[in-house]
């Protein structure tokens, strides 16, 4: 069931969403060529407990880390590791979420560690442009379509792979509620919007086919033909107006 919030829990929210925007900062601040995914992580979790909040994936679904840590070709759900290390021209993906107040925030970005290559670039900057194309569709009345049909038609025109089998989603209470949100679709059909949902809108670009596999470690998903992928996500409110966008915090 869809929940709308009330302008009490959006502030709470508000409250979750900074804290999980902020840990991704202070992430990209860390990122550098040689530090572990783990290290990272380590950083991500410390900052989260330091506001007084919970990592919302540490345990989710039995998941290890505190964030998922995503790397080149890897699309989402990349497990920290003391052994996997951050290289010269990577990109990479961090996906983290906070618990606090009784509600989640849910952000990503991908980053690139130190000088990367024009097409990596490309890459990362349509991503966060799919994002912002779907959220100025992501106004009460409207539907999700219109915010999948934003993503997909403006990343698929540009030749990108445009991820399916994963979606965006209701954030709350909950890390994942009603509705699905899909980077596709088609405009004016799907749930409706209404004003005080909170949704995570999170595109997930592939240079190459928009086909994906899962890795023999259950959980890092990656793209079907070993092209790069980038992710961006915020968690966002719907209004009558523009959204808000709970988990920006710069
Ligand atoms: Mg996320
Ligand atoms: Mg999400």
């Amino acid at each position: 069931m869809v929940q709308v919030k009330n302008s009490e829990q959006l502030a709470s929210m508000r409250k979750a969403g900074r804290i999980t925007g902020e840990a991704i900062l202070v992430a990209r601040d860390h990122i550098k060529e040689g530090i572990s995914t783990k290290e990272l992580d380590t950083i991500i979790r410390n900052y989260i407990e330091k506001c007084g909040a919970k990592p919302s994936f540490l345990g989710y679904g039995g998941f290890p880390g505190s964030a998922c840590i995503s790397i080149n070709n890897e699309v989402i759900h990349g497990i920290p590791s003391a052994k996997r290390f951050l290289e010269e021209g990577d990109i990479v993906k961090i996906d983290v979420g906070a618990y606090i107040g009784g509600f989640h925030g849910d952000s990503a970005n991908t980053f690139g560690v130190g000088k990367i290559s024009a097409e990596a670039q490309k890459l990362i900057d349509v991503t966060r442009e799919s994002f912002y194309r779907g959220v100025k569709m992501a106004v009460s009345g409207k539907r999700v379509g219109d915010i999948g049909s934003a993503i997909a038609s403006y990343a698929e025109g540009l030749g990108y792979g445009v991820v399916r089998k994963f979606v965006g989603h209701g954030v709350g209470k909950n890390l994942h509620e009603d509705p699905e949100v899909p980077n596709f679709g088609t405009a004016g059909r799907g749930a409706r919007l209404y004003s005080g949902m909170t949704i995570a809108v999170e595109p997930m670009i592939n240079c190459g086919t928009r086909e994906v596999k899962v890795l023999d470690d259950e959980w890092t998903v990656v793209t079907a033909d070993g092209s790069l992928s980038a992710h961006y996500e915020h968690t966002i409110a719907i209004a009558d107006g523009e959204p808000l966008l709970l988990t920006f915090v710069e």
